[in-house]
C-alpha cells in the first residue's frame, strides 16, 4: 500500500546528496574449476563450487536481509491489524463515513470520499514502517540507489494510482455489496479478477513507465541473440525493451509483462551492465519459458481459485464479526463502506495465511521457466552466474520447508543445482569406457 508523510519530504532533501553506487563494468563468464566441463564432472561438487564463490561477509548479509523480510511480513500484517482495530474501536471508521454522507449524498461519491480519507490515514500512520522497510533498510544492506527525494517522488504516485484506481475498485466492490446480497462473495471474486486483468493489461503500457523509462534495448549484439532466442521458440517478439532498474536498486531482473496485445520481454539495465553475455540469455531463456507455457494465463486461473476462497470466508468472517461487535463499532452492516477496515485486516489474515500456497505455485513456475531456460538458451554456467547476483537479496541454500513457506522463486542452491545437473547431461564429455 502506498504511504505518503509530505513534511518529511522536505526534511529528506538533507539525505538527497547521495550518489548512486558504482555499477560494475560488462564482465566475462568465469566458470569455477570444479564446474568445468569434465569427465569427472559431478552436478553437486559444481554446485558447491558456485556456492563457495560467493563471498562469505556477502552471504550473511543477503541471509540477514532476507530472514528479515520474514519477520517484516510479521509486523506489517500485526501493524495493519492494530491500525483497522483502532479506526473501528475509535469509530473513525464511522466518523470518516458519517463525513462522506455529509459531503454528498450518492452513494458511489461517498465511497470515494471515504476511500480518500481511508487511504490518507492508513499511509500517515503506516509511513513509520514503509520508509524504514522501503528506504532506510534497504540503504542499510546496499540495495538502493535512491536518494530520498526520489523515494518519496514514486511513493506519491504509487498513493495516487492507489487512489484512482483503488477507488474505483472499491467503489464497484461496495456497489455489488448493496446490490447483490446473497451472492456478493461471488461477484466480487469476478469483479476482483477483472480489475486485476484490466491491470495486468495496462501496466507495461501505462503504469510502469511512471516509474522508470523504457526504450528499446540498444545493444544490437544482446538484442540478436535475444531475437534469435525467441525466432526459435515460435515467439512472435519483434522488439526487446530494456529500463533503468538503477534509478532506484542494484537488482538484476527480467520480466515478461502484460497479456493479449501487451506482453513484452522487458530486461533492466542492471542486468544488461552486470552479467556475461551468457548469464543474460539464460535469464532470457527463461522468461520465454514464462511465455511459451502460458504462466500470465495460468495465473490468472490460479487468482481465481485464490479470490474465490476469499471472497467466501471474508464474507462469513464479516457477517460474524459483524454480529458481535457492529453496533459497538457504530457498523451498519455488510453494505456500511465503514466497514472496509475490517474487510481489510480480514483479507490481511486470509492473505498471510495463503501465502505459502501462492509462493508454491509462483515458484513451481519458476522452476519450470528454469528448465525451459536451459533447454532454450542452452547455457548452464550463464544461469548459475544470474543465480548468484539474486543471491544478493535472496538467501541463496534455504531449508526446504523455509522455501515451501517463503520463497516466490527458488533458492540459489535449487537453481544452480539444477543447471548443474543439466550440464552433466549435456556438456560434459562421457566418461571413455
Ligand atoms: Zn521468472
Amino acid at each position: 500500500m502506498p504511504r505518503l508523510f509530505t513534511l518529511l519530504a522536505l526534511l529528506a532533501a538533507a539525505l538527497a546528496a547521495q550518489a548512486p553506487a558504482q555499477i560494475p563494468a560488462p564482465h566475462h563468464l568465469t566458470i569455477p574449476p570444479e564446474a568445468q566441463a569434465s569427465s569427472h564432472f559431478d552436478a553437486t561438487a559444481a554446485t558447491n563450487a558456485y556456492l563457495a564463490s560467493f563471498p562469505t561477509p556477502q552471504r550473511q548479509r543477503s541471509d540477514a536481509y532476507f530472514e528479515g523480510g520474514y519477520w517484516l511480513t510479521l509486523w506489517d500484517f500485526l501493524y495493519g491489524a492494530v491500525l483497522s482495530l483502532v479506526l473501528l474501536a475509535t469509530g473513525l471508521s464511522a466518523g470518516m463515513r458519517d463525513l462522506a454522507e455529509r459531503i454528498t449524498r450518492r452513494g458511489p461519491l461517498q465511497t470515494l470520499v471515504y476511500w480518500a480519507q481511508y487511504i490518507l490515514v492508513t499511509s500517515i500512520a503506516g509511513f513509520p514502517l514503509t520508509v524504514y522497510e522501503g528506504f532506510f533498510r534497504e540503504h542499510q544492506y546496499g540495495l538502493s540507489n535512491q536518494n530520498f527525494v526520489s523515494w518519496m517522488g514514486d511513493q506519491t504516485k504509487e498513493l495516487l494510482l492507489g487512489l484512482v484506481l483503488g477507488g474505483l475498485a472499491v467503489a464497484a466492490l461496495v456497489g455489488i455489496v448493496r446490490r447483490l446480497p446473497g451472492a456478493w462473495h461471488i461477484w466480487g471474486a469476478v469483479v476482483s479478477i477483472v480489475f486485476v486483468m484490466i491491470g495486468a493489461l495496462i501496466a507495461p503500457v501505462f503504469i510502469a513507465p511512471l516509474f522508470n523509462d523504457y526504450t528499446v534495448l540498444k545493444d544490437q549484439r544482446i538484442k540478436d541473440s535475444i531475437l534469435r532466442l525467441a525466432r526459435a521458440n515460435g515467439i512472435p517478439v519483434t522488439e526487446v525493451y530494456e529500463f533503468n532498474a538503477s534509478k532506484q536498486s542494484k537488482r538484476v531482473s527480467a520480466n515478461v509483462s502484460g497479456f493479449l496485445g501487451t506482453t513484452r520481454i522487458s530486461l533492466n539495465d542492471n542486468l544488461l551492465n552486470r552479467c556475461s553475455p551468457e548469464a543474460i540469455e539464460a535469464v532470457m531463456g527463461h522468461e520465454m519459458g514464462h511465455f511459451v507455457m502460458n504462466h500470465i494465463y495460468k495465473g490468472i486461473l490460479f487468482s481465481t481459485i485464490v479470490f474465490t476462497l476469499t471472497f467466501t470466508w471474508l464474507r462469513r468472517a464479516l457477517d460474524w464479526s459483524l454480529l458481535r461487535w457492529g453496533t459497538r463499532w457504530r457498523l451498519r452492516g455488510v453494505t456500511d463502506v465503514a466497514v472496509l477496515p475490517l474487510a481489510a485486516l480480514l483479507i490481511s489474515a486470509i492473505s498471510l495465511g495463503l501465502s505459502p500456497i501462492e509462493n508454491t505455485f509462483t515458484r513451481t513456475q519458476e522452476f519450470e521457466a528454469d528448465m525451459y531456460g536451459l533447454n532454450a538458451a542452452r547455457q548452464p554456467d550463464g544461469e548459475a552466474e544470474a543465480d548468484l547476483l539474486l543471491g544478493e537479496y535472496r538467501k541463496l541454500d534455504p531449508g526446504s520447508i523455509e522455501e515451501w513457506i517463503f520463497f516466490d522463486h527458488p533458492g540459489g542452491r535449487t537453481r544452480i543445482f539444477a543447471a548443474m545437473r543439466w550440464k552433466a547431461e549435456n556438456l560434459a564429455p562421457r566418461p571413455v569406457e
